[in-house]
């Protein structure tokens, strides 16, 4: 039998609703239940600013990085599943709070323009609660179409990024 080809994907965590560290570390949970993913590793969570409207609390994230046969937007619609499970309710504001927001930050080398899916993820190269994390796990990433991680990083600001031992 054939061995599937495997792909390695980084996912980004983020919640603030609920208590979002029980959120980060049962949405960890559920990822490694999927079946054809494997976690390779979590980084530490983090304690960000909201983006977009200032009228919600601070955020919890975390990157981690998965090996894992499912195609990309397969992938996608079992984080979506796991999101609406956290019981993710999708409003029409931006970036307004939510239980469990999971969004797929690299898949491979691979970059990918499709209605539902866009990876690089678009917001990588300017939130430092994605490059901090992911640098932390992976230190010698390059982002597909914008360079090295660790540049990228050194050009961001914290931003009130804070890690949480
Ligand atoms: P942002 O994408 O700027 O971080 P958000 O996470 O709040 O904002 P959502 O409401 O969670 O945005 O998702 C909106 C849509 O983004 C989803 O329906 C999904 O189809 C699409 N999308 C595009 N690229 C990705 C990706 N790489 N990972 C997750 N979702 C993506
Ligand atoms: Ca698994
Ligand atoms: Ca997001
Ligand atoms: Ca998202």
């Amino acid at each position: 039998m054939n061995r599937p080809e495997t792909a390695i994907a980084y996912i980004g965590l983020g919640s603030n609703l609920a208590d979002p560290v029980a959120q980060l570390k049962s949405a960890r949970t559920a990822i490694r239940a999927l079946k054809g993913i494997h976690e390779l590793a979590f980084s530490s969570l983090y304690y960000s600013l909201p983006m977009g409207p200032q009228d919600q609390p601070d955020y919890f994230n975390a990157v981690i990085a998965v090996e894992t046969t499912l195609l990309p937007m397969v992938l996608l619609r079992a984080l979506q599943t796991i999101e609406n499970a956290q019981g993710r309710i999708r409003k029409t504001e931006r970036w307004g709070a939510r239980t469990l927001d999971l969004d797929i930050l690299l898949y491979n080398d691979q970059t990918i323009d499709l209605p539902d899916l866009t990876v690089p993820h678009s917001g990588i190269t300017e939130r430092a609660f994605v490059l901090y994390p992911l640098f932390e796990i992976a230190p010698h990433l390059q982002v597909p179409g914008h360079g090295a991680l660790a540049d990228l990083l050194s050009q961001c600001p914290l931003a009130g990024l804070k890690r949480i031992d």
